[in-house]
């Protein structure tokens, strides 16, 4: 927080372990603001003994908690839902000053985030086993599902508070205790969200916010028996990494990496919502979500009114701090995002595509802010099409037919999210079908709800977060078979 604003009162320079709160001293990590630089305040840089305090707490707490009922967890999840709405606008702050994403969409994503909190505390109610069909005469067969144990999180910094939530939201609810590494980017906003847990009468231990180097906490909690499950949101080289870490141990794993979302524009499409659709897949946090379109197949009988429409959306949109209202597009996270972005439009641009609007630095602005661009001709040779580009820019391609469509957006082995753009039945079957993707928008920008199960297919990760699957992660099931009974008459 720049000294002229208030520095709002949930946002607390400690992290959380086992129960105890550590205050950070002037040694802590550096957390800067990414459109002015300011610097919002420190955490500490914990290590391997917080790591093992942490687990021993929450080893001692967890059973107690799983063994209080699912009514009872649920309560407490909903009272935490409460205080998270209650606290939106503190909480967007806290998010908007350390993450640069606009006030607005900050606010939307507490919202968001809250839902997922919301949701799991319904959802801890309809956990249960089965009851299976009789084997034979005397014996019977059920299963029971058990909270996983104590799990480890560890989250982005593109979604402060919702990536957040949507695993600590089911570990909890269904009976689990936590210990969160949050992005050294952006740990306030998780720091507040367990503040306000605690206030929610979460158990102390239960939920421990472990800051510091990240590599060194990983392997702490990648390396510690007592952790059974572990919970990754971030890149594939990290994921892979921990991945590696956990096989010693055979612990469980949700990942989720990257992406490289394609949009497939049919000329048979409604033109104004695809661009709106588009614009919403591409741009949102400026770009910086693994579900962000990365490349745009639009099909030739549209291409050129497409790109023009579009070209003029990106122009408009307005970039600058998130703080500021009015603002649509914020800064890069930092420097090494900025240098990627440049490198790929650069990349692009060299390789024989058209940049029609913006693509360059934002100087006056500082230094993280680069202007949302359109590059058109765009091939898959370019560097655009092959990685995740992360930021503010949206690749065109042309193409002819349903099958060439298909051909190039699973032309990666990358599989999270897809969109596709038509209203023609037959070809949104087909596309729903074709693509190799965890997720698929028909005529939608916008799909993720925590009722709905977020996840990926090919190197894009394992697991589900979300829906009714993504409380499954973090429950074991336990088969049961009952003999020396009755034969009862039935
Ligand atoms: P991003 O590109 O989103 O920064 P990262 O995979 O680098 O993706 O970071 C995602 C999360 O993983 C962050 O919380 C980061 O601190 C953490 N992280 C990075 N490197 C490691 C590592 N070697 N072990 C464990 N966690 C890591």
């Amino acid at each position: 927080m720049t000294s002229e604003t208030t520095t709002p009162a949930l946002l607390r320079e400690a992290a959380l372990v086992g129960g105890r709160w550590h205050a950070s001293g002037a040694d802590g990590i550096a957390v800067h603001n990414p459109a002015s630089g300011v610097l919002i305040g420190r955490v500490p840089n914990l290590g391997a003994a917080e790591v093992a305090e942490a687990i021993t707490r929450a080893t001692e707490v967890q059973k107690d908690w799983a063994a209080r009922g699912a009514r009872a967890r649920a309560a407490v999840l909903k009272a935490w839902h409460a205080e998270v709405i209650a606290h939106r606008d503190e909480l967007a702050a806290i998010l908007t000053a350390e993450q640069g994403k606009p006030l607005a969409e900050a606010a939307g994503e507490i919202d968001y985030g809250a839902s997922y909190i919301e949701w799991y505390a319904e959802e801890a109610r309809r956990v249960g086993g089965e009851m299976l069909a009789p084997l034979e005469p005397g014996k019977r067969m059920m299963t029971l599902k058990q909270p996983v144990g104590v799990v480890a999180a560890i989250t982005p910094w593109n979604f402060p508070c919702a990536m957040v939530t949507r695993k600590l939201a089911p570990a909890l609810a269904s009976g689990c205790a936590v210990l969160l590494k949050p992005a050294s980017q952006t740990p306030f906003t998780a720091i507040a969200l367990a503040l306000l847990a605690e206030r929610a009468g979460l158990p102390p231990g239960l939920l421990s916010v472990l800051t510091g180097p990240a590599r060194e906490i990983g392997g702490a909690l990648t390396a510690a028996p007592e952790i059974r499950k572990l919970s990754f949101t971030g890149s594939t080289e990290v994921g892979r990494a921990l991945y590696a870490q956990s096989a010693p141990g055979i612990k469980k794993l949700s990942l989720e990496l990257g992406g490289n979302a394609p949009v497939i524009v049919f000329d048979d499409c409604d033109l104004d919502a695809a661009v709106e659709g588009t614009m919403q897949a591409k741009f949102r946090n400026g770009g910086q979500t693994c579900v962000c379109a990365n490349r745009i197949f639009v099909q030739s009988g549209i291409y050129d009114a497409f790109r023009d429409r579009l070209t003029a959306r990106v122009k408009v949109l307005k970039l600058g701090d998130g703080a500021e209202p009015g603002t649509e597009i914020g800064p890069m996270i930092d420097m090494a995002a900025v240098r990627k972005v440049l490198e790929h439009v650069d990349d692009a641009v060299s390789l024989g595509a058209r940049l029609d609007t913006g693509g360059r630095r934002a100087s006056e602005l500082g230094a993280h802010f680069v202007t949302p661009a359109l590059l058109s001709g765009v091939t898959p040779e370019m560097a655009v099409f092959r990685e995740e580009t992360f930021g503010p820019v949206a690749p065109l391609l042309r193409f002819d037919s349903f099958a060439e469509a298909m051909r190039l957006a699973n032309d990666t082995p990358f599989g999270l999210a897809s969109y596709v753009f038509s209203r023609d039945m037959a070809r949104i079957l087909g596309a729903m079908e074709a693509l190799e993707f965890g997720m698929v928008g028909v005529n939608t920008g916008l799909i993720s709800a925590a009722e709905a199960p977020f996840g990926g297919v090919k190197m894009s990760g394992l697991g589900r977060e979300g829906g009714r699957e993504g409380i499954e992660d973090y429950l074991e099931t336990k088969y049961v078979c009952l003999g020396g009974l009755e034969a009862a008459p039935c």
